[in-house]
């Protein structure tokens, strides 16, 4: 896989599964994510490969500032508002991150280790986000006609397709729904590595990962 780098997260959100994705279109609308939507997104751009520095690189090109009560001023605006921005960027934002990544903090287990990105199981069965979060698996925690909004914004448009994430998620198999919406965007890609055996059956199995969505999607992509 290509090296990945701050600059390169844009592109690469096109294989994102709909969690990570949604995080990084709510990121790049309002330049701010909440603390355990920060927390799910660092963890999994750790699991992709992104460094320490390049995410530390790409949370402060992220990151804008509210000052002023409700004036937004982005981070190289003014030398005044550059100040203030990275301080705030420091207090809020540089210690969780390099927590995540194991540079500080943490017991001795986690050091130079830090935390392991969260596999659907986890974002499954968490606590679901109080309103202005959007942590968690959106096939859980979005309402059945936000969901089909969200998917079609990300150019899920096969109608039949929508009608039976509907009726996964409501039958609460989200991660059945998930896999669906991945066969469906990667059908040629798929058939090919099928038909002609490129990939052994294990890395055909059910995602069950959001990191394993993505590694998926990128091999087959690219
Ligand atoms: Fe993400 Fe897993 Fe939910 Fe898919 S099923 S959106 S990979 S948490």
């Amino acid at each position: 896989m290509a090296s990945i780098n701050a600059g390169s997260i844009d592109a690469l959100s096109e294989n994102f599964p709909l969690c990570m994705r949604n995080l990084h279109r709510e990121l790049r609308k309002n330049s701010h994510l909440k603390h355990f939507g920060r927390l799910q997104y660092t963890l999994f751009l750790k699991g992709i490969g992104l460094s320490l520095q390049e995410c530390i690189v790409f949370w402060r090109k992220s990151f804008k500032l509210i000052a002023d009560g409700n004036k937004l001023w982005d981070l190289c605006f003014t030398i005044h508002a550059l100040t203030l921005c990275t301080d705030k960027f420091k207090s809020e934002y540089l210690y969780n991150i390099r927590h995540s990544y194991g540079d500080v903090g943490g017991d001795a287990n986690r050091r130079g280790k830090g935390y392991t990105p969260y596999s659907c199981q986890k974002l499954l069965t968490e606590a679901l986000p109080s309103s202005g979060q959007n942590h968690g698996c959106p096939y859980r925690t979005y309402t059945p006609d936000n969901l089909s909004t969200l998917l079609q914004s990300v150019g899920v448009s096969d109608q039949k397709l929508l009608r039976e994430v509907r009726d996964d998620v409501g039958k609460q198999r989200y991660h059945i729904a998930c896999n669906k919406v991945f066969e469906s965007a990667h059908k040629p890609e798929l058939k090919k590595v099928q038909d002609q055996k490129l990939w052994p059956a294990s890395e055909l199995d059910t995602i069950l990962h959001p990191n394993t969505y993505f590694k998926r999607s990128f091999l087959l992509k690219n």
